[in-house]
């Protein structure tokens, strides 16, 4: 234990915004504990991973950083994996990393103060120093669990923009994806309780909510059936809320009442991140997407023909097994007719657990870099005229930092793009205030202005 006798903890976190919003959470329930958060490894007691298997890279980073630090072992230090690696490797963990005395998968972080109640135990009652590294303390969900991660003690660390987890899970099963496996089937929230939060943050100041899960357009009430565009609307209604975004959305489950809704409530943000992944019909079959290109096109006409301009972005995966040149050609299309404002960019890993691992994954390496180089090449230029749009245009931007050595505030649209400015001295903005900013010149990705006075 630390000098000051609080038990201290070092958490570092990988992956997506469901992952950083769950280490939000297990940080106030650990600080509730009387546990310290602590900068840096060597301060801390305890070391926490919370992890992400979505890509063999992000995998493998956590087993090297367990590696680098298992000198500290004989410092009395304990190590703990999280989240979806803790899910998927389970007790494998213990024979790859023998150091890492806690393995607790995502759905079981309600659990995690007891669990770390028995493994403090475990240690101080262990006959024998050499005994104390072999007590071990697994917490696995069992994938088919109602339950969500509720506590009322999140840590958020921006006091101006702050997450709400929705829905956990997902029931979808796309080939590649190995997040059914890892955060087991899906879960919704109560209206009550994600409005309760909404309207707590909106007291503690907070102006921007995000409302977050692997899939939020499924999302339904288990008390009321109230859908997901419903609980969009009234979120955006409570007072002091000026900005409410929402990710991940799935096309199949993607309504026009979603479209809807942005139209009628202003503080819903226009942006809407609508993952592709693919402009192929074959290959979306063999992701078993659930959608055709032509009912993706039709979910981009409903938002096109919105009385609000919506920004459009997108995920795509390029070299899926099987995916042909005439299959990437059909992505490149589908770039030019949608016109995104953005697009992440992946080439296809096999991951353990999922139907496509049955695939043969035959596209090599270096022709799966040559597609994504094209596909960001293209996008780029889209990018480019795009963003030129904007010049002249005055937008409302939150600000959210500063660039000391540009001399520039950093500010985000509603649209979810960056746009950096330059204030007067005398009306210098507040970081998480709301200020007008005539955009003057554009980036592929960002916008330049001046602050309006
Ligand atoms: S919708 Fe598909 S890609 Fe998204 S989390 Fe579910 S299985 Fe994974």
């Amino acid at each position: 234990m630390s000098a000051d006798s609080h038990k201290t903890f070092y958490l570092e976190t990988f992956g997506c915004q469901m992952n950083v919003h769950d280490s939000e959470k297990v940080i106030g329930t650990l600080v509730h504990e009387g546990y310290k958060q602590v900068e840096t490894v060597e301060q801390a007691d305890l070391i926490l991973y919370n992890t992400c298997s979505i890509r063999d890279k992000a995998e493998q980073k956590v087993f090297h950083r367990l590696a680098d630090y298992k000198k500290l072992l004989a410092q009395g230090k304990k190590f703990g994996v999280l989240g979806c690696v803790a899910q998927q490797e389970g007790e494998k963990i213990f024979e790859r990393a023998p150091h890492v005395s806690l393995v607790c998968g995502s759905a079981s972080y309600r659990n995690l103060p007891e669990m770390l109640t028995q493994l403090e135990v475990g240690k101080r009652e262990a006959p024998k120093p050499e005994a104390r590294s072999l007590i071990r303390i697994t917490g696995l969900d069992d994938r088919e669990t109602d339950k969500c991660f509720e506590t009322e003690f999140t840590a958020r660390t921006n006091p101006h923009r702050g997450y709400i987890t929705i829905i956990e899970g997902c029931d979808k099963f796309c080939a590649y994806c190995v997040v059914p496996y890892t955060r087991g089937k899906e879960r919704s929230r109560t209206y009550e309780s994600v409005l309760a939060e909404a309207r707590q943050m909106a007291d503690l100041g907070y102006t921007e909510i995000q409302l977050l899960g692997q899939n939020v357009n499924s999302y339904k009430d288990p008390a009321g059936k109230r859908s997901f565009a419903e609980l969009l609307a009234a979120v955006g209604e409570v007072p002091g809320i000026r900005r409410v975004r929402f990710t991940t959305s799935h096309p199949r489950d993607f309504g026009r009442d979603i479209v809807d809704a942005i139209d009628a409530v202003p503080t819903l943000c226009d942006h809407v991140h609508l993952p592709v992944q693919s402009g192929s019909d074959r290959v979306l079959n063999a992701m078993q997407r659930l959608y055709t290109r032509e009912q993706y096109l039709e979910r981009i006409a409903w938002m096109r023909s919105a009385k609000r301009q919506i920004s459009i972005t997108s995920d795509i995966i390029v070299g899926f097994p099987g995916e042909t040149e005439e299959d990437f050609a059909e992505t490149l299309s589908l770039l030019d007719e949608v016109g995104y404002d953005a697009v992440f960019t992946f080439k296809y890993s096999p991951r353990p657990n999922t139907p496509s691992l049955a695939l043969e994954d035959a596209i090599p390496d270096e022709e799966k870099a040559r597609r994504l180089d094209v596909l960001m090449a293209t996008q780029r230029e889209i990018q480019i005229a795009r963003y030129k749009k904007y010049i002249g245009t005055i937008i409302e931007v939150m600000v959210e930092g500063r660039n000391e050595a540009r001399g520039q505030w950093i500010g985000r649209t509603s649209q979810n793009k960056t746009l950096n400015f330059t204030a007067p001295e005398l009306a210098t903005p507040k970081l998480g205030s709301y200020v007008p900013v005539k955009a003057t010149a554009s980036f592929p990705n960002s916008l330049v202005g001046e602050m309006v006075v």
